[in-house]
């Protein structure tokens, strides 16, 4: 079996080294010099919507799938029909779009906070009286880790987020004061099989995901996102990983978005789960049966971002993944991973990894 892979970060890297278990060959493109992925397969390298490469793909492999949520949709319906393309193109069109996102949330009875299209300077003012203030501008395409986003907090400072971001589709969501946030990442094979993983509860800082931690700890809600995973896997025929991400607010849930790939937020499944959720997503979209989403005890994961400190190095705890990446301020270079008895233990151990973390950038800006 042979597996086409669009994109070839981490994630591809990841997909790539939980095939070889499952003696799956893959094929990565991506238009990157020495890619993550690079190591677990052959890479094109020509851009994502490369008609050739992607034809090439198609002929090479049994099954397409990709790795990041921004391959043009066109691109990937060049393909499907020659070769099943997984997760379903309807499904990464109806996520790239933030308002296509949220009506289907709506129509499945999945609740999102209040929102309102963008498409005039004049739809601002009335975003703002409608929603309140705070609100969040944000773009409805291309928008990741908290990219292309704009807190407005007066009306003073309309015209900034309009200077910044006006020109492009956007919409304004009401601001939610969220006591945390949750992933529910679910998968479903070509049969129509649903397994659902355990939630994580994440913490962002500045967009960017630092920490996840899982199972949770009496959280009343679990089943409730669970079953809003299940309608949209089912409505959505879908096949493969989907990872929906969630506020919780005074006791209820809010649906923010859903991510149609494996998901950073589901990166402890790799020790923490007895099958982690790459082999799933190609198990899933080899219609073959879906490993169990168990835990293996209490899992923990930070996120390593911009550099990774020696004092992380030398650290005696946690499993460390380095993607290989070069350091860039903001870019996700790798991750460990904690797996504990308790809950107890496994947050002392993110603490000490998540200050160590802190202290080795502060002590580096401070001498840079
Ligand atoms: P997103 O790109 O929509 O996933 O947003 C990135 C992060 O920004 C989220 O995980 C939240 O921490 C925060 N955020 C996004 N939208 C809102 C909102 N409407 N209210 C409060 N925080 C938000």
């Amino acid at each position: 079996m042979r597996i086409g892979i669009i994109g070839a970060g981490q994630l591809g890297q990841m997909l790539g080294l939980a095939a070889r278990s499952l003696d799956v060959q893959c094929c990565f493109v991506d238009p990157s010099d020495n890619p993550p992925a690079a190591l677990c397969g052959d890479v094109l390298q020509r851009p994502f919507d490369d008609a050739d490469a992607l034809l090439q793909l198609a002929s090479d492999c049994d099954v397409i799938t990709y790795e990041f949520e921004n391959v043009p949709v066109a691109a990937l319906q060049q393909i499907d029909g020659r070769v099943p393309v997984y997760p379903p193109p309807a499904a990464l069109a109806c996520a790239q779009d933030r308002l296509s996102e949220k009506q289907l949330f709506t129509r499945h009875g999945i609740p999102v906070a209040a929102y309102h299209v963008i498409d005039t300077r004049d739809d601002m003012d009335a975003a703002a009286k409608i929603l309140g203030l705070p609100m969040v501008i944000k773009t409805r395409r291309l928008g990741y880790d908290g990219k292309g986003q704009f807190i407005v907090r007066q009306s003073s400072a309309l015209n900034a987020a309009w200077e910044l971001l006006g020109g492009q589709a956007l919409i304004a969501e009401q601001w939610v004061p969220f006591d945390f946030e949750v992933s529910c990442i679910g998968v479903r094979n070509v049969d129509g099989d649903v397994a659902i993983y355990p939630l994580s509860h994440n913490v962002h800082v500045d967009g960017i995901l630092r920490t996840s931690r899982s199972p949770l700890e009496a959280f009343g809600l679990a089943s409730e996102a669970s079953d809003y995973v299940h309608r949209l896997l089912a409505h959505l025929d879908y096949v493969g990983v989907l990872a929906l991400e969630l506020f919780v607010v005074n006791d209820t849930l809010l649906a923010n978005e859903f991510a149609p790939r494996v998901h950073n937020s589901g990166h402890w499944t790799i020790e923490g789960s007895q099958t982690s959720q790459f082999e799933n997503h190609l198990r899933a979209i080899m219609n073959m049966p879906l490993g169990s989403t168990a835990g293996r005890g209490h899992a923990g994961m930070v996120n390593l971002i911009g550099a990774i400190p020696q004092a992380i190095r030398s650290l005696t705890i946690g499993h460390l993944h380095d993607y290989g990446k070069v350091p860039r301020p903001g870019r996700k270079l790798g991750h460990i991973t904690v797996v504990e008895d308790s809950a107890d233990k496994r947050d002392e151990l993110i603490d000490i990894i998540d200050t160590t973390v802190t202290r080795s950038t502060l002590t580096h800006e401070n001498t840079a």
